[in-house]
């Protein structure tokens, strides 16, 4: 279901009226609703829009500049403007379906991706593995939007920010090391559904079924491990940056911030 909604997502067309999007995503308690509610308050100026329940239109908070915007100084129109964008939550995979409809309703231009890490519960098997499985299919998702365009300038590059949240939790692993695990267990995600494809794939052999299999094979083919650097061959760079947007020693998401200031 995933990959459908989010190319369902990916190849809406875009009108130059609309807002910078960013899609929130990862698996459910990473923290998406609790950094959209956050990005909401801080907001100056928030609207809800009423087509579209699970998008909120928001304000970079101050002192952030949009990349567009660096010559422009505050006041003038066209840099207030920029500083606008709407954030798309997606709460849980239950809800995808209706995200999409909304989203397909309601066209937006995407900017970016950001996909919401629990930094503790990456630290054991089970958290980590389930985060992989989903990265993988995001960015799989991404890879096959990119192979798969028809128009000879390629498509619009789509950077994935992996948020590293709750780095307050003395548990939690440090952004390096989070990048690190995913990159292991997405390697071990990729091998996997190789192996499935092949067992379960027709025994018919020929020139079809590799094709079928490298487009299924995420990043650079070959055996070696998977590395985020391999996805800007794709067009999407992947960045991972800690953060905590609830407690601790207060909260902090400048890194996240900056980074949708360097998409705008
Ligand atoms: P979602 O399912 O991705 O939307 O996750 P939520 O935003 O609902 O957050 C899941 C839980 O994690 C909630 O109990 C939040 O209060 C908590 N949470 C979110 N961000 C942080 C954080 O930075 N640090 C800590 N300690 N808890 C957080």
């Amino acid at each position: 279901l995933l990959p459908i909604l989010l190319h369902q997502f990916l190849y809406r067309k875009t009108t130059p009226t609309t807002l910078p999007s960013f899609l929130l995503i990862g698996p459910s308690g990473a923290g998406k609703t609790a950094f959209l509610t956050l990005t909401e308050r801080k907001a100056v100026a928030q609207t809800h829009t009423s087509t579209a329940p699970l998008a909120v239109e928001v304000l970079l908070p101050e002192g952030h500049t949009p990349q567009s915007s660096h010559y422009r100084s505050p006041g003038d129109p066209a840099y207030e403007r920029s500083r606008r964008f709407q954030l798309h939550d997606t709460p849980g995979h239950g809800k995808l379906r209706h995200f999409a409809t909304t989203q397909l309703a309601n066209p937006t231009s995407v900017r970016g991706i950001i996909f919401v890490v629990d930094a503790a519960s990456v630290a054991e098997e089970a958290g980590l593995n389930e985060t992989a499985e989903y990265l993988h299919d995001v960015l799989l998702a991404l890879q096959k939007r990119y192979t798969g365009a028809t128009s000879s300038k390629g498509p619009k590059e789509i950077p994935v920010l992996v948020a590293a949240n709750k780095m307050d939790l003395f548990t939690a692993l440090p952004p390096h090391l989070v990048a690190q695990q995913l990159e292991k267990a997405i390697s071990e995600v990729r091998k996997s559904r190789a192996k499935g494809l092949k067992d379960s794939g027709p025994a018919l052999g020929g020139e079809d079924d590799s094709l079928d299999e490298e487009r299924e094979w995420l990043g650079e083919g070959g055996e070696g491990s998977f590395e985020f650097a391999q996805m800007e061959e794709v067009g999407t760079t992947v960045t991972v940056q800690g953060g905590n947007v609830i407690g601790g020693d207060g909260v902090d998401v400048t890194s996240w911030y900056e980074w949708i200031a360097a998409q705008l």
